[in-house]
């Protein structure tokens, strides 16, 4: 037996995999990732693969980096671990909100932590709630998210995501949580143009808020660019709306940066790429570069001061951890200082914008999107009518991912959306790579699903 087979048996055996455990690992066991560099991973039969997914959009700054791994075991020598609960604090957490305080856009100068995007949305939940009730508003609770947009697993933030898989399982949503439809045009806009599809979505936040009672809404969360839910970057039109929506109404606007912040979209947050002003933003992911745990709600100053008026009744052990928070200035330090974030503005994003779009020759890409370091495609059985695949939705999708992960690229799919999101740091050689796998895949995915008969088309205009 060699060694791999020994641990995908134990794998098999004994290790429950989020999302996919029992119906995703198939016969042929997990890659098993072992090490990796720069944008590259190692898995246990010596195999280079190009990480085009950053982890789970997480390692906005490549993998490998010693500073990272130096300022984490700096920190466990010196205090591994405080709580920052009862009247106490420290440096790493105290630094870390001042920083983050400074990056993020307009007077969102406060920070509450948590240890992941889940739990931080699970503030937020509470937190606006708990505003309104401070505020004397205490019948403003509803609050309002999208189809298909992704915050998270627990029951509270899973409820405000729009997955209705997940809802399926587990008591989901909980009283009080709205969704809308999405601002995806490619396969819901039928013969309305991009502009007027955006608007019109953006008024079912109006429709919504009026058919609650505008004074029993609290607020509205959305990510700027919808990842999870296969990179949905909305129509220019959809923004500028919801901003006045939520001023017109004075309902708190929550933007989960999780996947958006720390450069993907090409500026620190997601929320300036789309000129929004938001009352709170979520942060995970590439706050630490997924080199530790850790997400928080980054609060306004109106919001903070009703807050910090009350005890609020909300934490969790490890909320500001400071192995983590020392880990995650590090990382705010190199992106910062070595200019990531800036280069992956001006540089390597615009190639990588210039060289991913070619892809739409492909017979099998009805569109790319893509903004900063993150972007996806359609897949298509026929582009002149950006048709669905008559068989199930997802079987494209999946098929290609395969190609992909034989050819050693991580990409996801979405349903039948492809997407990617390398690490900030890629350069422009590793784009092309990236750009030559993708589409030796997609020919190859071509290829299988014409022989398996799978290319019929449900046309959608
Ligand atoms: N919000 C968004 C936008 C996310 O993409 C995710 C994770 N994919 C989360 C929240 C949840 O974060 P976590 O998995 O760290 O709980």
């Amino acid at each position: 037996n060699s060694p791999t087979a020994e641990l995908q048996a134990l794998d098999a055996a004994h290790h429950m995999h989020p999302f996919t455990h029992g119906a995703g690992l198939g016969e042929k066991g997990a890659r098993i990732i072992t090490r990796a560099e720069g944008c590259w991973l190692n898995d246990s039969d010596g195999n280079r693969i190009l990480d085009a997914m950053a982890g789970l959009w997480c390692v906005n700054i490549g993998y490998g980096r010693e500073e990272l791994a130096e300022a984490a075991a700096r920190q466990m020598r010196e205090l591994p671990f405080y709580n920052t609960f009862f009247q106490t604090s420290h440096v790493p957490a105290i630094n870390l909100a001042a920083r983050l305080a400074e990056l993020a856009p307009g007077d969102l100068n406060h920070v509450f932590f948590a240890n992941s995007g889940s739990e931080a949305n699970d503030t937020n939940l509470r937190m606006v709630r708990t505003y309104w009730q401070e505020k004397g508003q205490p019948q403003r609770q509803h609050v309002i998210s999208r189809w298909n947009g992704y915050h998270g697993s627990s029951v509270g933030s899973g409820s405000l995501g729009g997955m209705k898989g997940m809802h399926a399982q587990g008591g989901m949503p909980i009283p009080g949580i709205h969704h809308i439809d999405q601002p995806y045009w490619y396969l819901e806009g039928g013969n309305m143009s991009e502009d007027d599809f955006g608007l019109a979505r953006a008024q079912l936040l109006e429709e919504k808020i009026l058919e609650l009672g505008a004074d029993n809404v609290a607020a509205f969360i959305a990510e700027p660019i919808q990842g999870a839910g296969g990179v949905i970057v909305p129509p220019a039109t959809y923004w500028p709306e919801i901003q006045r929506i939520v001023d017109k109404y004075g309902i708190l606007l929550i933007a989960d940066e999780v996947i958006c912040g720390f450069g993907r979209t090409g500026e620190w947050f997601g929320s300036q790429t789309m000129n929004i002003r938001p009352d709170i933003m979520t942060v995970a992911k590439g706050l630490s570069s997924g080199y530790q745990p850790i997400g928080a709600s980054i609060v306004s100053d109106g919001v903070a001061k009703v807050i910090d008026g009350v005890e609020f009744n909300h934490g969790y052990t490890y909320s500001g951890h400071p192995v983590a928070c020392a880990v995650a200035l590090e990382n705010l330090r190199l992106l910062d200082e070595e200019g990531i974030v800036t280069r992956a503005r001006d540089e390597t994003g615009p190639y990588l914008k210039a060289q991913f779009e070619t892809l739409t020759d492909h017979p099998l890409v009805g569109e790319a999107k893509i903004v900063g370091h993150m972007g996806s495609i359609a897949l298509t059985p026929d582009k002149a009518s950006r048709a669905r695949f008559a068989g199930e939705a997802g079987t494209a999708g999946f098929i290609t991912r395969e190609r992909c992960f034989a050819n050693n690229l991580i990409m996801r799919h979405v349903g039948d959306r492809m997407i990617i999101s390398p690490p900030l740091v890629i350069s422009k050689e590793e784009i092309d790579t990236l750009i030559e796998r993708a589409r030796r895949s997609l020919d190859e995915a071509h290829a299988q699903l014409q022989e398996q008969g799978l290319m019929a088309a449900i046309p959608t205009v």
